[in-house]
């Protein structure tokens, strides 16, 4: 399969290339040239297969010959080393649990994908190490950090702002040590991503010191999202109805996974674009009108986002036909308020905790049903964060006390091991002479 660039003006490349690049050298997202349909009989036959065969049928066509089947199954595997449970809430809602990955957050699994699609692409160019180096605010971080924990070839350098992520964050992003490095930077997270920045366009440094970023917008990370979708359809608790997928979104990289899935054939009858006030996508699903806003501060802040990265690939996956799209998706926004009230709804329905994430994309669920009144359909949303990762909200909004899971009770005591940096010359003196 090969990629072309969304802003047209770079040459076409390969899947590993495109893994390899992030974004194309004129700065536009990569997206496959086209995306391949599968057959009545795999659709049919998926109840009777396992989540790494599902996910393998689903990703080949996509990465092509550039990884051999053989270490493709075996890059799916470690990718998907934990489950995916579907919890019903209601008789017509359940949530799907994206959450069990070693950093407890849905991008665990995204980031594993590419962190093995780039050592193999390292293994095969026998070139010198690869320094991923990525700007985070919390959750990205820490499952970059995971995914690339011990993986040959590849060293990841974190910089994080100080005493900005929270206690649990920070010791996903510190505690690992081997190839893991983080650097505790005096300044907010925006210093941060602006000295990663510095970084890409400094040739003194690009030079000597082979630099790659773990970007969300890398293909790798966008297309392993499919997988979710894969497993809800298998496992989805009432066979005989129509699916509805809600999806709690911020950079909107996951819809788009999942929209991708559904244009392969995967019978998802429609999906939800569920958001914080941060509105940009639901907006423009009512009104055709896409304007990004600045970001706004909320609960459920993975989804802070106002220009989201991804909604390009949305597009052009409807060939920007804007009543083609909407007849796929529908677009929800909540406030805080109504976040916390959701959390309570949810537990007093069923005690199930949610988090800020999963209680927007409840809401934006339970809105659409409403609108189906005697339609056969049954509605699944995704739940991306453990409700440990905002205890706090949780906490304090159900009046209980939340207990740690094993991903957290094994760090809590680990030793933090950082390096405080201040500014750029002194990330380029760390890069230079490591
Ligand atoms: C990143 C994130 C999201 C948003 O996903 P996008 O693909 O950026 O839309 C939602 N919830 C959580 C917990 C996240 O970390």
């Amino acid at each position: 399969m090969n990629y072309f660039s969304l802003n047209f003006n770079s040459s076409t490349v390969g899947f590993l290339e495109a893994v390899c690049k992030g974004l194309a050298p004129d700065r536009g997202l990569y997206f496959p040239e086209k995306i391949p349909v599968l057959s009545k009989e795999f659709i049919e036959n998926i109840p009777n297969l396992s989540n790494h065969e599902l996910a393998l049928t689903a990703i080949r066509t996509f990465v092509g010959d550039d990884i051999p089947e053989e270490r493709l199954e075996s890059i799916v595997e470690e990718t998907l080393n934990f489950d995916f449970p579907i919890v019903p809430i209601t008789s017509s809602i359940a949530s799907l649990e994206l959450f069990h990955g070693p950093t407890l957050a849905f991008k665990d699994v995204g980031a594993r994908f590419m962190a093995r699609c780039l050592s193999y692409a390292h293994e095969i160019k026998e070139q010198k190490k690869l320094t991923i180096l990525v700007a985070t605010s919390g959750d990205t971080g820490g499952a970059v950090a995971d995914g690339f924990y011990k993986v040959e070839g590849i060293d990841v350098v974190i910089l994080y702002p100080k005493g900005k992520v929270s206690e649990v964050q920070e010791k996903q992003l510190t505690t690992l040590g081997e190839n893991i490095t983080a650097l505790e930077v005096e300044g907010t997270f925006d210093d941060c991503q602006n000295m990663v920045k510095s970084a890409f366009i400094d040739p003194e440094l690009t030079n000597s010191v082979p630099l790659t970023s773990a970007n969300s917008i890398n293909i790798a990370r966008w297309l392993a999202q499919m997988f979710y979708y894969f497993i809800a359809y298998k496992n989805r608790p009432h066979p005989d109805k129509d699916l509805i997928i809600s999806v709690p979104s911020g950079n909107f990289g996951n819809l788009c996974a999942g929209l991708v899935a559904h244009q392969m054939g995967l019978p998802i009858k429609h999906f939800i674009a569920s958001t914080n006030i941060n509105d940009t996508v639901p907006s423009y699903l009512n009104s055709g009108n896409y304007e990004p806003k600045k970001s706004v501060s909320t609960l459920s802040n993975a989804m802070d986002v106002g220009d989201p990265s991804n909604f390009i690939r949305i597009q052009k996956l409807f060939n920007n036909d804007f009543y083609k799209l909407k007849k796929v998706v529908s677009g929800y926004a909540y406030s805080d308020s109504q976040t916390k009230r959701a959390l309570k709804e949810i537990y007093g329905e069923s005690k199930y905790i949610a988090d800020p994430h999963g209680a927007v994309s409840y809401l934006g669920l339970k809105d659409y049903l409403d609108t189906q009144e005697g339609n056969n359909v049954q509605g699944i949303f995704l739940e991306t964060a453990h409700p440990i990762k905002f205890a706090p909200t949780v906490e304090a909004t159900l009046k209980l006390k939340l207990e740690l899971p094993n991903q957290v009770i094994k760090i809590l005591d680990k030793p933090k091991l950082s390096i405080p940096i201040s500014d750029y010359k002194a990330l380029k003196n760390y890069l230079l002479e490591r």
